[in-house]
Order: C-alpha cells, then structure tokens, then sequence
C-alpha cells in the first residue's frame, strides 16, 4: 500500500507539471478496481482504507486489484485527464526519472511524500516500494 500511496503522491506532481495546472486542479486516489474502497494518508502519515462511505476498512483480501487513479478535480472537469492519460507512458517514465534521481534515501516530501520516523529507524523504504510499483507501471498496457 505504501508502494502506491508514494506512486500516486509522485505521480500527482509529476501530472500537474506536464497539464501546466496546479497540484489541486487534479486529484488522486488508491483503492480497489472495484470500487468497494479507497486509501489515504492520514494524519500520522500511514495509508488507511475507507469505504466509499468514509468508514475506515480492514482490507483483507490480498488479491484486490489495486488502482491508482488521478482525476480531474473540478465537478464535470476542465478536460485535463483525457491528454494525461494519453501521456501516461510518459508521465509514469518521467515520475521514475524523479524518484530515482532524488537524492534521499528511503522517501521524501520531493519524490514519495513525508515519511514516518518508524520507518528510518527500521530501514524501511517507502521510495523503494514506490519504485517497484512505477517499474510494474511502466511495464504494464
Ligand atoms: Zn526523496
């Protein structure tokens, strides 16, 4: 989950760069294909799922199809995601490009977004995980 959560943080900056629109004219979103829920990150910093209802979920069915979506943020939209998603080869080899190059070492406000202090202390890599999911991205369609 925290691979996806940092792909989408990425990925979000990397798409409001390439529309030449602001951060908050598009928006993101990990859940399930299905639609049944969706993750975000909450106030400490960890990726929880909730139901299209707003009610936190335990996601227990390690088979969900996970989906990470960016749309436009506007009610009707302002036709931004059409030209993305024509772009998303791009879009998903330049958001690699910025992870790999950033200079940090598990994850950062610049590539994949704050991560905890849990995680430096253990050696846990969030960017890592990020990573591996831009590359099945990229390698996927
Ligand atoms: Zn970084």
């Amino acid at each position: 989950m925290d691979g996806f959560l940092g792909a989408a943080y990425a990925l979000h900056h990397v798409a409001a760069l390439v529309s030449l629109s602001e951060r908050q004219d598009l928006g993101r979103a990990v859940g399930d294909a299905g639609g049944t829920w969706f993750a975000t990150v909450d106030g400490k910093g960890r990726g929880s799922a909730k139901s299209l209802t707003g009610e936190e979920v335990a996601v227990t069915d390690r088979r969900f199809a996970p989906t990470l979506f960016l749309y436009d943020n506007y009610p009707g939209g302002i036709g931004l995601t059409a030209p993305l998603y024509d772009l998303r080869k791009e879009l998903i080899t330049r958001t690699r490009d910025l992870v790999s190059a950033c200079g940090c070492k598990l994850g950062c406000p610049a590539c994949v977004g704050p991560i905890l202090a849990s995680d430096e202390v253990r050696g846990y890599s969030p960017k890592q995980a990020s990573l591996t999911v831009l590359q099945l991205l990229d390698s996927a369609d």
